[in-house]
């Protein structure tokens, strides 16, 4: 892409409206604009990254097994009569009427839905296990949405459902669930920490909630730090073995973690020392929930067992903020010039910046760059206007694309670029082919 044919929208002032660093650097870099109280356009620089955090959800689940599939925002009341959750909702939920009188409501969640679908098609043991999922938009009429797409009205979530015979292959899909997300958020650049919660509207037995830890977060947070070291990097992960996925789960979640709803100090004192109790704020980023047959009773989704018993099938629901992770990534990664992306999200793979416009040995180096990486795959951005170098860097740390090529009249007399990591700032001369490949054994 062009900086000169982009639509960058970026802000020299600080918002006034913006009460935390995310919301602010979303603002300022021309990634979201307010359409109303927390329902947010998603400008051009913006939607990449969410386009590239919902891939990295989509790779992760169908990893897992899970199956894509997309249900409606808009919902008939009837089904939630079913649950008996139309009345228990309470005000977040945005309930419409159409003209012909029908009670319509914009989905907070689908368990309803999805336990339809399978009630209509499914009735024997042998179409298990099952998990579907969508990545749906979401509404939610919160009493204070705040801090941009943190906590937005409409907001973009992944929400899968396991359908499983009995308990046990039920808490194996959790389990599943579990270490899909570990490696979703890795590759997203973050750690977030599995922690034991309560299961609030949706009820349940089983739950856990990811937690990014961050000053600005709204959970309260109590944990053992020896957790913050614990990695899950690309180690392979059978998913289909019962073993494997029950380790990875005991091994994140056997130390003391929890939200302040499960948080018990007595518990916490027994079995952390004091040198590693930590209490500190974070922002949920996913949960993950067993409910067994809450929904399959309430609304007669029952499959024929081995032993030739109709039982009701046992769900488990879980969930990914995938709107609410851009809030989250830049909250964890960003410094006081903007934004650092980490690769796995960036929206592009490297800026360009012309220290000189119109000077042809430097025009003509930035189109040679600009195609050369285009070729090889990526996308990179060339600040081709003719600004001042100055206000192009603020432009590119704002936005904090992870690599910056610089090309100017004086590096290629000398037939070099310099490549710049927004991270660490720090620069190295090189030709331009060997920043290509550069960027090329970056993110190989
Ligand atoms: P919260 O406690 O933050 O209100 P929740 O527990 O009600 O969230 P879930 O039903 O668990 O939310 O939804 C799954 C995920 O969707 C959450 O972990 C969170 O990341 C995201 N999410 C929930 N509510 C919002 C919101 N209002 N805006 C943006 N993302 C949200
Ligand atoms: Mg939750």
């Amino acid at each position: 892409m062009r900086l000169s044919r982009y639509f960058l929208p970026v802000l020299k002032e600080t918002p006034s409206e913006a009460q935390i660093v995310s919301h602010r650097l979303m603002l300022r870099a021309g990634m979201i604009k307010q359409a109303s109280a927390g329902i947010y356009s998603w400008l051009p620089l913006g939607y990449k990254v969410l386009r590239r955090i919902e891939q990295i959800v989509h790779e992760e689940q169908m990893r897992a097994g899970h199956i894509p599939m997309l249900m409606p925002t808009l919902q008939s009341a009837e089904l939630w009569r079913e649950s008996g959750r139309y009345d228990d909702y309470g005000q977040e939920m945005l309930r419409i009427t159409d003209r012909h009188g029908r009670d319509m409501l914009y989905g907070p969640t689908n368990e309803e839905l999805i336990t339809d679908i399978f009630r209509s098609h499914i009735t024997s043991y042998r179409d298990l296990p099952l998990t579907l999922y969508h990545i749906q938009w979401k509404f939610r009429d919160e009493i204070r949405p705040r801090f941009g797409v943190m906590r937005g009205r409409e907001f973009l979530m992944k929400d899968g459902y396991n359908f499983d015979v009995d308990k046990d292959a039920a808490l194996h899909a959790y389990n599943r669930h579990l270490v899909s997300y570990l490696r979703s958020y890795e590759r997203m650049g973050l750690q977030a920490i599995p922690m034991r919660a309560d299961s609030g509207p949706i009820g349940g037995d089983d739950t856990h909630e990811f937690l990014v830890l961050a000053e600005t977060g709204e959970s309260e947070v109590f944990y053992d730090s020896e957790i913050t070291d614990l990695r899950f990097g690309d180690r392979a992960v059978d998913y289909d073995s019962v073993a494997e996925c029950q380790a990875v789960l005991e091994e994140f979640t056997s130390r003391y973690a929890r939200t302040d709803e499960t948080h018990d100090e007595a518990t916490f004192h027994a079995q952390v020392p004091e040198a590693r109790r930590r209490s500190a704020r974070g922002i949920e980023v996913g949960q993950i929930f067993y409910f067994g047959t809450k929904y399959s009773e309430a609304m007669g989704a029952v499959v024929v067992n081995a032993k030739g018993e109709r039982v009701p099938v046992h769900m488990g629901s879980h969930g990914i903020g995938v709107s609410r992770l851009l809030g989250a990534i830049i909250e964890a990664s960003h410094d006081e010039k903007g934004i650092i992306w980490p690769e796995g999200v960036t929206p592009f793979h490297a800026g360009i910046v012309n220290l000189k416009q119109g000077d042809s040995a430097a025009d003509a180096a930035c189109e040679g760059l600009y195609k050369a990486l285009i070729s090889k795959g990526f996308e990179p951005l060339y600040d081709d206007r003719t600004d001042r170098a100055g206000a192009k860097f603020a432009t590119m740390d704002l936005i904090g694309l992870p690599w910056r090529i610089t090309v100017g009249p004086r590096g290629l007399e000398k037939g070099v670029v310099e490549l710049t990591s927004r991270r660490n700032g720090e620069s190295e001369e090189m030709s331009p082919e060997a920043a290509v490949d550069r960027i090329a054994q970056i993110y190989g």
